[in-house]
This record gives C-alpha cells, structure tokens and sequence, in this order.
C-alpha cells in the first residue's frame, strides 16, 4: 500500500497544485493514525468489529469514486468505452454501498450495539430479489443514458439492501458474513480500479475478492451452511423462532462442588468459548489444567471452529497461557471422546455447545456443527447469569440432568476451584506430614 501511495501521489503530483497535494498528505496521514491508533487499543474481543467498520470504509470510498466517476468523465471517452465507463460507475456504487451498510450493520451486531438476531421482514427474499432486478434494468437504463436520478436510485437502493442482507442473519452466521463482506470489499476496491484505470487496485482488489469468498465457501462447509442462503441472506433457513426462554429446571454448583468433583474425575475435557476471552480466564484455566494432569488425571481443551469471536480466537489465548498444543483438540478429533468422559467444563461457551443445533430442525442454529458436551458424565457451565449466547438462542444443555451451572466471572470461578482443589489436598499433605 505504502508503495501504490507513493506512486500515486507521484503521479498525481504533476498534474494537481500544491494545495491538492498537501491535501492527499495529511488526508493518508490523518487516515494511518487513526488505523495505527484503532489497531493498536483493539481487544482481541473486538477485532471483528474492527474489521467489520473497515470494510465499511472501503465501502465507501468505492461508492465515492464512482460518484466521481460520473460527475468527472474523461472528454476522450465516447461511444462503447463510455457506455461501459457508465457500467463501470454504476456497478461500483452498488458494490460499494452495499458493502457499506452491510459492514456497518455487521459492526453493530457484532459490538452487541443491536441485537444479533435475524430480522425477518414480510417477504423478505421478495424484497432481495427485486432490489437486484432493479438494479439489473437500472444498469441497462443508466448506460444508455447516465442521469443523477437513476445514480442516486441505485445508491439508495444498494444502501437498504446492504443493510437488509446482513441484518436477516442471525448471530450464528456472523463469521461467514464477515469474510463474506471482506470479499465484497475486495471486489469493491477492482470496481474502483476499473474505473480509475488503475491496475493494481484492480488485482488486489481481485485477491482480496476471490480469497475471501473461497474463504466465505470453506467457513460454510464447515458450519454445515449453504454458501447461496448466507450471500442471500439467510435465503433458504427456518425462519429464528422466538427465545424459548427456560426450559425447566436448572441446578447450581459451588466451586468447591466442582472441585471435589474434578479430585474423583478420570478424564475432563475443557471447552472454551467467548466468555473465557471476556474473563480472560486463560490463565487460571491452564493452571487448573496443570494441576489436574499432574494428579494423573486426562485434561484435553475442544476447540469448535468458531468459539469466541474471531477464527482460531481460543487457539492464541491458550497458546499465551502456555497450554501444551498436544492437548488441545479441533472439534472433530473430539467429538467422539464426550461420552467416555468424566467431567465436562463448558467455560464461557454457548451457542458452540448447544444441543439445539443437532436435535431442534425450527432452531436458528439447526445444522451448525456443535461440541456434543451433554454425552460427558456430568458437564459443568461457566457464566454468570442463564442469558443466551451470541445467536439469541436459548440453550437446552442448561436444564439437562447431568448439567450444572456455576454462576459468575469465569476468571473468579476457576481461581475458587484452584484454591479449593488445594484445601482439599491440605489434609493429605497434614496427614503425609504427620507420619513422617
Ligand atoms: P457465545 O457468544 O455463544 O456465549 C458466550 C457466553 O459467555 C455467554 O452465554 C455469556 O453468558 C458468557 N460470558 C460472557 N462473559 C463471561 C464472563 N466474564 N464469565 C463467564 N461467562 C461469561 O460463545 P461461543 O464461543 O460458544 O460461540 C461464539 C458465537 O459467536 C457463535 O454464535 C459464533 O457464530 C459467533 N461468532 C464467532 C466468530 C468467530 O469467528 N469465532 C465471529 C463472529 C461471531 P453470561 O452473559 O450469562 O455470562
């Protein structure tokens, strides 16, 4: 990027004034700090709604350079060329201001500033279809003769779909929507190079289209989704049932509980999700995990694709508490090994563990691949309140016999486990003391 600006205004610089170039300076000047600036005080929790708004700004910088494109055409351009100038600027508005809104309605629902649930207008998919089809019989309108008000109908018309696109997916498929907008800024910023002759906008913006769909194509394979109904919005799924709210009765367990029942487990697996990230509970957790391997018993970590709130979010937090790679497991190589297992601790996960997924066909998350945590022995949560999880669904795992639920901070939860699992190891030690 530091090379194509430099080339730019390298170019640029023989043929604007003085003014103008100072103009583009501190512009990319004032543009790179607030990036630095943002990137550098992210939370790792927020990095995907970093991304999100900065798609929505390539967003838009696509859909003003082809706002520019028509207020300021070449004089040198006329018949065909100029037919498919004209193309070229209406296609980049709508790209660009589809990716817009979509991106900044993704940056809501993913900084929880709007509800993660679908929105599911009357005809829904009608409305979709027809905002393409017009934009279809616009394009041929506006080529064969450009006007402003067809420009500032496709403008509209790509800012509501955007908006609409991303808010009928539900919470569940937030991570398919967010590679799928870095695609369509990808292909945003190519639309921009056409129309500024400028090929290397063209090739990136190409890489960064192509990459993020076949990134888009792979995470909905592995969460069981239809490419096709997610780019559509939602095109094709049960329509989100109401909250369900509680479904029977759930039982609580202390932390001295829950120690005394990992002194007797054999085997525990550990499962992660966004709530350890919130608590920052890595570090405990990998001591508790330390501490029960060195009393001989089997402590693996299943790590679901999508836990958290970014791809490979609990892989980097328990790589930084030094948790040893051989026992952290991929959902798959895990999946099998619940039911032959002691004590489950599900630590600040949700929608990744909820049965849902795998038994309620009219669930919002039918489908997605989940953690079969409720096949263990007994299954321990970890959260502070009997809220649902990121999708806005209700979790049956909670109300489960052989469920129990250890309410609070997840940090302060498992630091009461440490320090009962060493009260309950005091009079070993006494007695070992005594005798000696
Ligand atoms: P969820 O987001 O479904 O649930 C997290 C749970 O953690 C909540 O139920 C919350 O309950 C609990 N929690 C929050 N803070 C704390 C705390 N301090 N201590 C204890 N518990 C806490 O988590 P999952 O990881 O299971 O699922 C991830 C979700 O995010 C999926 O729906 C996924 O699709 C989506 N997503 C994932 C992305 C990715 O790339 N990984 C990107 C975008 C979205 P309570 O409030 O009661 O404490």
């Amino acid at each position: 990027m530091v090379i194509a600006l430099a080339a730019t205004i390298g170019l640029a610089s023989k043929s604007i004034t003085a003014t103008g170039l100072v103009l583009i300076v501190v512009a990319t000047a004032v543009g790179a700090g607030i990036g630095l600036w943002r990137a550098r005080v992210v939370e790792m929790t927020g990095m995907p709604e970093l991304i999100a708004i900065m798609h929505s700004l390539v967003g838009l910088a696509a859909t003003f350079v082809g706002w520019n494109g028509y207020l300021d055409v070449d004089a040198e351009l006329s018949g065909s060329l100029l037919g498919i100038h004209h193309a070229e600027v209406f296609i980049g508005v709508f790209i660009g201001a589809v990716t817009f809104t979509g991106s900044v309605i993704a940056y809501l629902k993913l900084s929880a500033r709007i509800a993660s649930r679908p929105l599911t207008l009357p005809g829904k998919h009608v409305l979709n279809i027809g905002a393409l089809v017009a934009f279809a019989g616009l394009t041929v309108a506006f080529v064969a003769r450009p006007n402003m008000g067809l420009l500032i109908a496709v403008t509209v018309i790509a800012l509501a779909l955007g908006a609409h696109l991303v808010a009928s997916i539900g919470g569940g498929d937030m991570p398919v929507v967010v590679s799928m907008l870095n695609s369509y800024s990808g292909w945003a910023a190519a639309a921009s190079g056409f129309l500024l002759s400028n090929n290397l906008l063209i090739v990136t913006g190409a890489l960064v289209g192509s990459s993020g769909a076949y990134l888009s194509y792979i995470m909905c394979k592995a969460m069981n989704r239809s490419f096709i109904s997610v780019i559509a919005g939602g095109f094709g799924t049960p329509a989100a049932a109401a909250d369900e709210g509680e479904q029977g009765e759930h039982r609580e367990i202390s932390a001295e509980e829950t120690a005394e029942l990992l002194r007797d487990a054999s085997s525990v697996i550990i499962t992660p999700g966004y709530g350890m990230a919130v608590a920052q509970a890595q570090y405990p957790v990998a001591e508790l995990a330390r501490k029960l391997r060195e009393r001989g018993v089997e402590v693996r970590f299943g790590i679901h694709p999508v836990a958290g709130r970014l791809p490979g979010h609990m892989n980097v937090l328990l790589a930084e508490a030094n948790v040893p790679y051989d026992i952290v497991l991929e959902m798959d190589e895990i999946n099998d090994d619940f039911a032959a297992t002691s004590v489950v601790l599900v630590i600040g996960a949700n929608d990744t563990v909820n049965p849902a997924a795998t038994e309620n066909p009219a669930s919002p998350i039918a489908g997605m691949p989940v953690l079969h945590v409720w096949e263990a022995a007994d299954v321990v949560v970890f959260k502070r309140s009997m809220a649902a999880g990121y999708a806005g669904v209700q979790n049956p795992l909670f109300f489960r016999e052989n469920s129990q639920m250890l309410f609070g901070d997840a940090k302060q939860r498992v630091e009461d486990i440490l320090r009962a699992l060493d009260s309950l190891d005091a009079p070993v030690r006494e007695m070992a003391g005594s005798s000696r």
